[in-house]
C-alpha cells in the first residue's frame, strides 16, 4: 500500500490540464495542499495497526492487503466497516473524507458492466476490462473520483433531445481500437487531486439515449481531457493556527474529442444497464453519507456545546433541546445506514417485482434505508446551521481578523472584551469563535452546505426512490381491513416482513 508521500509524488508527475482562476497549475500547487492532506488522512490512518480491520480489506481479486476504500463489498460486515470508516476518518479531519466517490464508483460499475456482459452473451467484455482496471487500482492504492453529474443544459429535456448534444456525456465516435467521448461533468469532487476518473451516466436512459449509457475511467490528466478547477480554503491563519486545516476541490470537466481504449470502457451504448448504473452508483453513495454524516454531525454537535459553553448558556433549556435534535439526526442517519449494510446482499431491488439477485455476488446496501438516512441527514443542512447561528449569536459574523488579536495596541483590549465564560480562558473562546466563523461564516463553509444538501443527489432524488421502491400498496390494503373498507388485507405485510429476515 501506498504512503501519502507516494501519492503527492504520483501527482507531481501529471501532465498540467487544471485551469484555476485563469492559470493552469500543477496538481501539487500550494492551493490544492489542504486538500491533499485531507486525503492524506486515508493513507496515513490506514497504516496504523490499530485500524487494520477498519481501513484495510483482503482483495477478493488477488488475495493481497488493500486500502479499504479500493475494495468491492464481499459481505456485510464489509459494508458496515466501509460505513464506520467513512465516519472516522470525517471525524479526523472534521468535514468530508473525500475518497469515497472512489469506491462507491468502483462498486456499481462493478455490478454493472458483469450484468452487461450476461445480457451480451460474451459480445462484450466489460466486466473482465473493469477487473484488470481494477486489479491496477488496488495493487497501485490508487484515488478515484467519480464523475457522474452531468451539465444536463434543459431539465426537462431528455439527454438525446438536447439541443446541445454534449448537455450529457456522450459516445461521438466508435472506432476499432475505442470509443470517442464529448461532454462536460460537473461540480466533480477532488478530481483535481485524483490519479483515476471514473465516469458514468447521470440518470435513466430510453433506447434513443443509448450514446450516453457510457461507462470508462481514464487518468485526471488524460488527453482529451481539461479540468476547470474551484478550489475552497479557508482563510490562512499566521498566529493562532487551527488544529487540522481541512480543503476541498470540485471540478467542471470538458471531454472533448476524448479517445478512450476500449480495455478502459466498462458500458458502450446498453441503455437498460446505463440507468441502472446511475442509479446504484448513487445508492453506494448514499450509504457514504451515513458514515460521513454522522462524523459532520458529530463536528456540529460538539461546535454547538462549546459555543453555549462560551456564552456560558449550556445549562439553559432550549440549548439542551437543540443539542438533542442534533443528535437525533446524527444517530438516525447512522442507524439508515447500519441497517442498510445489515440487509446488504447482491441484489438489487426492482420496483414491482422486489428484491432480484444483481451481479457476480458482491453485496449491496438495502436501498430503501440508503435513502431515508441521506435524505433526513441532508435536508437537516440548514436545521444545524440554524442550530449553530441561534446558539453563537451575531459574535461569529463580526469576529475580529487574528493580526488584531496580536496587535500590541488592541490584542489585549480585544481579548478582554471578548471573554464570556469566567471559565473558559479567553485565548480559547477566542480560537472557537475563529473556528466557528471557518464553518458558518466563510465560503468553504457554504459550500459544504451546499455539497452535504445536494451531493449524493439532491433529497426530491432519495424521495422519488423512497416512494417507488417502498410498498405503499400493502398499507393502504393493511389500513382498509383496520377501517373495514372493501379490498383490506390483515396480512398485506406479513410476508414481507419474514422475506426481509432472510439474507
Ligand atoms: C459541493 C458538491 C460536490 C459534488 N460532488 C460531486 C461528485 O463528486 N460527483 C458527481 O457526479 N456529482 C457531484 N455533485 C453533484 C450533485 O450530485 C448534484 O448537485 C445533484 O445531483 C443535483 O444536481 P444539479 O446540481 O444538477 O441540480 P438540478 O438537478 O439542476 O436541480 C435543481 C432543481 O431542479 C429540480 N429539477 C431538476 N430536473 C428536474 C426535472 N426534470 N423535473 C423537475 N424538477 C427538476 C431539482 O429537483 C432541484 O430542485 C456535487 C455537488 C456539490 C454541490
Amino acid at each position: 500500500m501506498r504512503t501519502k508521500q507516494d501519492y503527492i509524488k504520483g501527482l507531481s508527475k501529471m501532465k498540467r490540464n487544471l485551469y484555476f482562476d485563469g492559470q493552469l497549475i500543477d496538481r501539487t500547487d500550494e492551493l490544492q495542499m489542504d486538500c491533499i492532506n485531507v486525503i492524506g488522512t486515508t493513507y496515513d490512518e490506514a497504516a496504523k495497526p490499530e485500524n487494520e480491520k477498519l481501513m484495510t480489506a483482503t482483495s477478493h481479486l488477488t488475495g493481497e492487503k488493500i486500502n479499504r476504500f479500493n475494495h468491492i463489498h464481499q459481505n456485510t460486515e464489509d459494508l458496515h466497516n466501509k460505513q464506520d470508516m467513512t465516519r472516522m476518518l470525517c471525524q479526523k479531519v472534521g468535514g468530508c473524507i473525500q475518497r469515497c466517490m472512489g469506491i462507491d464508483g468502483t462498486n456499481a460499475i462493478y455490478n454493472v458492466s458483469y450484468e452487461a456482459d450476461k445480457q451480451n452473451k460474451g459480445a462484450t467484455q466489460y466486466h473482465e476490462n473493469f477487473k484488470k482496471w481494477l486489479t491496477r487500482f488496488q495493487k497501485e492504492d490508487l484515488i478515484g473520483c467519480c464523475a457522474q453529474t452531468d451539465v444536463k443544459g434543459d431539465r426537462m429535456l431528455r439527454p438525446a433531445d438536447q439541443p446541445n448534444p454534449g448537455a450529457y456525456v456522450r459516445i461521438k465516435e466508435r472506432l476499432k481500437d475505442g470509443i470517442v467521448v464529448e461532454g462536460c461533468k460537473v461540480h466533480i469532487s477532488e478530481a483535481s487531486v485524483a490519479d483515476e476518473v471514473l465516469v458514468l451516466p447521470t440518470r435513466a436512459l430510453r433506447p434513443e439515449d443509448k450514446d450516453y449509457a457510457v461507462a470508462f475511467a481514464v487518468p485526471g490528466d488524460w488527453d482529451g481531457l481539461k479540468q476547470v478547477v474551484t478550489i475552497h480554503n479557508l482563510r490562512p491563519r499566521e498566529h493562532y493556527k487551527r488544529g487540522f486545516v481541512p480543503g476541498s476541490t470540485d471540478s467542471y470537466m470538458i471531454f472533448e474529442n476524448c479517445f478512450v481504449p476500449w480495455e478502459r470502457v466498462f458500458l458502450a451504448g446498453e441503455h437498460q444497464h446505463g440507468g441502472v448504473l446511475a442509479l446504484l452508483f448513487a445508492l453506494f453513495h448514499r450509504h457514504s453519507y451515513s458514515g460521513c454524516k454522522p462524523a459532520i454531525g458529530d463536528i456540529i454537535l460538539g461546535t454547538a456545546a462549546l459555543a453555549a459553553e462560551c456564552n456560558n448558556v449550556h445549562k439553559a433549556e432550549h440549548v439542551r433541546e437543540k443539542l438533542a435534535e442534533i443528535i437525533m439526526t446524527i444517530e438516525l442517519g447512522y442507524a439508515a445506514g447500519y441497517t442498510a449494510s445489515d440487509l446488504g446482499k447482491p441484489e438489487v431491488y426492482i420496483p414491482g417485482v422486489g428484491f432480484m439477485p444483481y451481479g457476480p455476488g458482491s453485496y449491496i446496501p438495502h436501498s430503501i434505508y440508503c435513502n431515508v438516512g441521506r435524505c433526513l441527514s441532508g435536508e437537516a443542512v440548514w436545521r444545524e446551521a440554524e442550530i449553530l447561528c441561534d446558539i453563537a449569536g451575531g459574535v461569529v459574523a463580526t469576529f475580529p481578523h487574528e493580526k488584531d488579536f496580536a496587535h500590541p495596541e488592541v490584542g489585549p483590549a480585544l481579548l478582554k472584551y471578548t471573554k464570556r465564560n469566567p471559565k473558559m480562558s479567553a485565548e480559547d473562546q477566542a480560537q472557537f469563535w475563529r473556528y466557528l466563523g471557518d464553518v458558518l461564516c466563510s465560503a468553504t463553509g457554504g459550500i459544504a452546505n451546499v455539497g452535504n444538501y445536494h451531493g449524493g443527489g439532491s433529497p426530491i432524488m432519495e424521495q422519488i426512490a423512497i416512494t417507488t421502491q417502498y410498498d405503499i400498496e400493502s398499507r393502504k390494503k393493511l389500513v382498509r381491513y383496520i377501517a373495514g373498507m372493501s379490498g383490506g388485507d390483515r396480512e398485506a405485510l406479513a410476508p414481507k416482513a419474514d422475506k426481509k429476515k432472510t439474507k
